[in-house]
């Protein structure tokens, strides 16, 4: 059987959740959008079914999967609606729609509940993506009211630079949303990940963590205290013993420098391991640290086992995990932690814990 596999560690899961809803303070969305950043959503519902608060997807696709699986806690749709049909599904299986848009204000005048649905106004302040602006979310707010259709309003907005302590833009963005919310009703929810670790100003009623319940720290200090969710690993085939410029893989782009042992890993881009990562990017072998050497190809990457003398076929290759973490590797691919992991595909899927 092909050793390329995705370990996840669902035990690493859950001191996540709890280390985010701990440092939060109030209650906190398990964001599990894009098969939970490429872990597989509904193993890791299920793994936090019992303690969190709710969930949180993409859109109503994503959150059928997880209701058809059993999953039973609220689920929040991050992009709202698409029609009104959506909304009258929401309501049907317990999901909070935001709602970020006219046209989605219009979904909910058409729609007709059988009972009042909880939603989540989402409020542009700064980050200019999704959300109404300030200006407009108290007509926003009575209009959703005025439905019929709507029960409790959570008033939400997305900070779009708080993995960045010494920049002032969040500072910013709560004040704007303070103020544009002032004398309306509901809880309120600042909070992604970076937020969570890095800026107390911003707790509120609802935290929304993603990427630091998969162990990828999004703040630059990188000192949280969290676990790798995901490890990445397979293991070395062959060994090819080449003297100085000997030049290795797809356009000869590593050439040795001195006489290298090169192991070929049964890992490729196909299997999410980015092709952009560069030569030098940090793996582990057996356990002690190694480097990728040439382009990775679909199927296979090479590195240098120089310094690693006891390696050899069968040794075991992490691409990321406890020893290498994601961050290091999305770096060297010119990306973020969040679009490598989103990526892994083929590698077989193991759960543990
Ligand atoms: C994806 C998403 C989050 C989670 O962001 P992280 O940086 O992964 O914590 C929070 N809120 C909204 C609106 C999102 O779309």
């Amino acid at each position: 059987m092909r050793p390329a596999r995705a370990l996840i560690d669902l035990d690493a899961l859950r001191h996540n959740y709890r280390l985010a809803r701990a440092r939060h303070g109030a209650r906190m969305l398990a964001v599990i959008k894009a098969n939970a950043y490429g872990h597989g959503a509904v193993q890791c519902a299920r793994a936090l079914e019992d303690e969190a608060d709710a969930f949180a997807v993409a859109f109503i696709d994503e959150a059928m999967v997880l209701r058809e699986a059993g999953i039973l806690r609220p689920i929040l749709l991050l992009e709202g609606p698409f029609s009104t049909e959506e909304v009258q599904r929401a309501a049907a299986f317990d999901l909070w729609p935001v709602v970020h848009h006219a046209g989605q204000l219009a979904m909910f005048d058409a729609a007709d509940l059988p009972q009042p649905i909880d939603v989540w106004l989402k409020l542009n302040t700064g980050m200019n993506r999704a959300g109404f602006e300030p200006e407009d979310v108290r007509a926003a707010w009575l209009r959703l009211r005025d439905s019929g259709n709507v029960g409790e309003i959570t008033l939400m907005t997305h900070l779009a630079r708080a993995d960045e302590p010494q920049v002032i833009t969040t500072d910013e963005q709560v004040a704007t949303f303070d103020a544009a919310i002032a004398g309306l009703e509901g809880p309120r929810s600042l909070s992604n990940s970076p937020a969570t670790l890095g800026w107390p100003s911003t707790h509120a009623d609802w935290g929304r963590a993603g990427i630091l319940l998969y162990g990828a720290d999004p703040m630059p200090d990188e000192a949280s205290g969290l676990r790798a969710v995901m490890t990445l690993e397979s293991e070395v085939i062959s060994v090819r013993e080449v003297p100085a410029g000997t030049p290795v893989g797809y356009g000869a782009r590593f050439v040795t420098s001195r006489p290298t042992r090169l192991g070929l890993v049964a890992m490729g881009y196909a299997d999410g391991y980015p092709r952009s990562t560069r030569d030098g990017t940090p793996v582990a072998v057996d356990g002690m640290p190694a480097r990728l050497a040439g382009r990775v190809s679909m199927d296979l990457l090479t590195v240098d086992l120089t310094d690693v003398p006891g390696a050899g076929p069968g040794s075991r290759v992490e691409l990321w995990g406890p020893q290498v973490p994601v961050n290091r590797v999305a770096q060297a691919a010119g990306t973020i932690a969040y679009e490598v992991l989103c990526n892994v595909k083929r590698a077989r899927f193991e759960y543990r814990g």
